[in-house]
C-alpha cells in the first residue's frame, strides 16, 4: 500500500510552494488535488516541464491526479457538458502520462434522470463520457478511479458508493476501478468498512482518507485519528484482502490545515502495526523522526450503527 498526500491541505497556494511544502514534511508521493490551480496546467504559471523538473528536485513523486469539475450552467447543453467533461479528463490523463502518475481520481456528473445504474445506457447519461475516457486512458497506460460523494453534492454519482461500484462495473476492470473516499461515505450516512465490503477490491485503485463525524452528514475532511471512521478496522480489512493501491490522505479542515496533515501523519505513526511500514515506506522520508510516544489511545472504535443507512443501491 503506498502512503500519499493530497496536496488538499496547501489548495491556497500555488503548486509549487505547496509542492515544497509536502517536500518539507517528508511526504514522498503526492496527489495534485481536485483544485483547477493544482491539475491544470493553464492555472499554473509554470510549464508542466518546470513543475516536473521541480518534483524531481524535491524527490517527489506525483501518484495521482485529481481531475477538476467542469462547471455546469444553465446555458450548457448535456451533450456538450459531457464533451467538455471528456475533453478535461482527457487533458488530465496527458498531464498523469507526462507527470509518470498511475491514474486519475474522476467525479462523475449525472446528467439525465435515468437512475437505474446498471444498465449500459447510463454511460450515456453522465459526464464525462466514461467509454470514450477508458479507451484514452488505455493508450496512456493510465487508470481512471471514480469516487464517491458525499450526498450534498447533488446530481453527482455515487452519494451510495455501491452505485460507483455498478458504473465501474460496466467499463473495462484493467482500466477503471474505485476511488473509495472514506469521509464521503461518512458525510453520506455509510459505514465505510461496508461500503469496503460492497465493493470488488479488485476493482479499488485508491482510498481517499480523512475522518468524519457519523452523526453529522455534513462533507468534512478532519485529520485522521480525530473522527468517528474506525482505521484499525479498516486497515485490517485492506490488509486481508492484501490491497496494493494507494492510501491518499486527503486533510484539510481547521485553521491550520498543515496541522490537519501532521496530525494524520502522526496518527499513522502511533499505530504500532504502522510504525515499519511507514519507516520502510519510500513515500515518507525514511530521516523523519518517530514520535517514540506511547501509543495513543485509538480512536474511531464507534460502534457502526451508527452509520444510518444500508449499503443497498437505493434506485
Ligand atoms: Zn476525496
Amino acid at each position: 500500500m503506498y502512503i500519499v498526500c493530497s496536496t488538499l491541505p496547501f489548495r491556497e497556494k500555488a503548486l509549487p510552494e505547496a509542492l515544497k511544502k509536502l517536500a518539507h514534511l517528508g511526504v514522498k508521493r503526492v496527489e495534485l488535488c481536485v483544485e483547477p490551480h493544482h491539475s491544470i496546467p493553464e492555472h499554473w504559471k509554470e510549464s508542466p516541464e518546470q513543475i516536473l523538473r521541480l518534483v524531481n528536485r524535491l524527490g517527489i513523486k506525483v501518484n495521482s491526479i485529481h481531475v477538476p469539475l467542469t462547471q455546469e450552467t444553465s446555458k450548457i447543453s448535456h451533450d456538450e457538458l459531457q464533451r467538455i467533461s471528456t475533453q478535461q479528463t482527457q487533458k488530465t490523463i496527458d498531464l498523469a502520462a507526462f507527470c509518470g502518475a498511475s491514474f486519475i481520481v474522476q467525479h462523475v456528473r449525472l446528467l439525465g434522470n435515468s437512475m437505474d445504474l446498471r444498465q449500459p445506457p447510463i454511460l450515456a447519461e453522465i459526464a464525462p463520457n466514461l467509454k470514450e475516457a477508458a479507451r484514452y486512458a488505455a493508450t496512456k497506460g493510465i487508470k481512471l478511479a471514480l469516487e464517491n460523494v458525499p450526498t450534498s453534492l447533488a446530481r453527482m454519482l455515487g452519494a451510495n458508493p455501491k452505485e460507483v461500484m455498478d458504473v465501474v462495473n460496466l467499463l473495462p476492470p484493467e482500466t477503471v476501478g474505485v476511488c473509495l473516499d472514506v469521509a464521503h461515505c461518512v458525510a453520506s450516512g455509510y459505514d465505510p468498512l461496508d461500503a469496503l465490503d460492497s465493493i470488488d477490491i479488485h476493482r479499488l485503485v485508491s482510498i481517499h482518507a480523512g475522518d468524519n463525524f457519523s452523526n453529522q452528514l455534513i462533507d468534512q475532511h478532519l485529520p485522521i485519528g480525530s473522527g468517528d471512521i474506525p482505521w484499525e478496522k479498516l486497515f485490517d480489512t485492506l490488509e486481508s484482502h492484501g490491497f496494493q493501491g494507494s492510501f491518499v490522505i486527503e486533510v484539510a479542515e481547521g485553521e491550520e490545515k498543515a496541522k490537519a496533515l501532521t496530525d494524520s501523519l502522526d496518527y499513522l505513526r502511533d499505530l504500532d502495526r504502522f510504525v515499519p511500514n511507514l519507516k520502510a515506506s519510500p513515500m515518507l522520508d525514511s530521516r523523519m523522526p518517530f514520535s517514540g510516544r506511547a501509543r495513543k489511545e485509538v480512536k474511531g472504535t464507534a460502534d457502526h450503527k451508527s452509520f444510518s443507512k444500508p449499503l443497498v443501491t437505493n434506485t
